[in-house]
């Protein structure tokens, strides 16, 4: 399918004007579409709730919008709790869902009224310890070891990954909150990241269910939600068929049918708690060309870096790059798109078939609504990127402004040379004036 980003040459060029590259943009009327389509899929499920995965993009104007849809918000730290708390998401609409938890989240998150849901069997006495009781809702998740493989091309490892209770230790830790006076419970489970695959939430959906089946009824515990979790992907690639998220719910309704309800269990309620679906195709990097570079390679060096967006350094992650009013010119020319970076990762696309690129060009990166902006750090010194909202009407509203030296330098405030530090950013702001 060809890629083409959300927004045209001729809205860019306004935009740019207003707010310099590089900066995030999200597509509103791409989220709400999304949205209602993923409640469509699912509402043959009385109970069915998104949580939206708050670290994918954590900003309230998106949480705002996702909130008008009924979704809840999945957390995992003391800062998206209260990012949730601030566009009043809280009770049983936060999700709290970590690992290696401190314990001030643990409180945090029992004061807001969140679900808590235990990575370890050790969690509950950790739990217990920190806020004095065990909640009367309680969630586990569940690793069931092994390969877990849907068709022929997806395959995760849960047993390697840190996350969650073995098939023992979930048994178990039912019983145990039961006698510590839990009366609802939830099972989670997370075990394949970026599916591609109409299968993966069907396929989980099964190991899931048939566990929950076995745990009611060995442990005698009523069963409240099962929450699928995270992980159906998005289409990086232009030659990648996207997920059809009905086919998704459908096939979920087929195994719940057929597994929970001959069990007495149609009742359950099913929960997702997806990040990168419900942004990720929703968002851009817009960068403008800055440098261009002929050595062993051609280079283009554009404005942002990989502190804008890292997935293309940390996991090697393709990202769809849109040369803006080139659309349509031949893809003749091979180039690595690199950031500013003092570290050789730095590059949003190597040897990649682009059109012939000129200083000043903007470049759209695609798909960086989820995990995005969100993965953003300092390094080198470099900023953090604006957040831009273009809205249904064509509009564009600043959802998060783009970091300042002053920023940076703002975990100095306590210090003497932090007087010296604000002097000097400001004698030196006056030299790009
Ligand atoms: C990251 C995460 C998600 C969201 O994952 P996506 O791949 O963005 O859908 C959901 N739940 C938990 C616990 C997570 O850590």
């Amino acid at each position: 399918m060809k890629k083409e980003p959300f927004v045209t040459k001729t809205q860019l060029d306004e935009i740019v004007k207003e707010y310099p590259t590089p900066f995030h943009l999200y597509d509103e009327k791409g989220i709400r579409e999304n949205v209602k389509a993923l409640k469509e899929a699912f509402a043959w499920n009385k109970g069915y709730k998104e949580y939206f995965a708050v670290k994918a993009t954590p900003n309230p104007y998106i949480l705002n919008i996702l909130k008008e849809y009924g979704c809840g918000c999945d957390c995992s730290s003391y800062t998206e709790l209260l990012m949730s708390e601030s566009v009043g998401q809280v009770g049983e609409n936060i999700m709290f869902s970590s690992n290696d938890t401190p314990a001030e989240e643990f409180a945090l998150a029992d004061k807001l009224g969140a679900i808590i849901n235990l990575d370890d069997i050790t969690h509950i006495d950790f739990l217990e310890k920190t806020i004095g009781k065990i909640p009367e809702t309680i969630s586990c998740r569940y690793n069931p070891g092994g390969l877990f493989k849907i068709s022929n091309s997806i395959m995760d490892n849960p047993g390697d990954a840190k996350y969650g209770m073995t098939t023992e230790q979930i048994f178990e830790a039912f019983k145990i909150l039961k006698s510590k006076g839990a009366k609802e419970f939830g099972i989670h489970a997370f075990l394949a990241s970026n599916t591609v695959t109409n299968e993966y939430y069907p396929t989980l959906a099964r190991t899931l269910f048939e566990v929950a089946v076995k745990l009611q009824k060995e442990t005698g515990v009523h069963i409240k939600f099962i929450n699928l979790s995270g992980g159906v992907g998005i289409p990086y690639k232009p030659d990648q068929e996207p997920n059809d998220i009905k086919v998704i719910g459908e096939g979920v309704r087929k195994v719940y049918e057929e597994v929970l309800v001959p069990a007495g269990m149609g009742d359950v309620a099913i929960y997702t708690e997806l990040g990168r679906f419900m942004l990720g195709p929703y968002g851009c990097l817009v960068t403008k060309a800055i440098h261009e570079k002929h050595t062993h390679k051609e280079y283009i060096g554009v404005d942002a870096c990989a502190a804008n967006l890292m997935r293309p350094a940390m996991y090697g992650a393709y990202h769809h790059i849109t040369v803006v009013g080139k659309e349509n010119e031949p893809c003749d020319h091979t180039y690595d798109v690199t950031g500013s970076l003092c570290e050789n990762n730095d590059k949003f696309a190597i040897d990649r078939q682009l059109p012939k690129i000129d200083m000043g060009d903007l470049l759209v990166i695609h798909d960086t609504g989820a995990h995005g902006f969100s993965m953003g750090y300092n390094y080198n010194g470099r900023l953090r990127s604006a957040e831009v909202l273009l809205k249904e009407d064509g509009g564009t509203q600043l959802i998060r402004r783009a970091e300042t030296p002053m920023d940076y330098f703002a975990t100095f405030d306590c210090f003497p040379v932090y007087e010296e530090l604000k002097k000097n950013t400001e004698e030196a702001d006056k030299l790009g004036k």
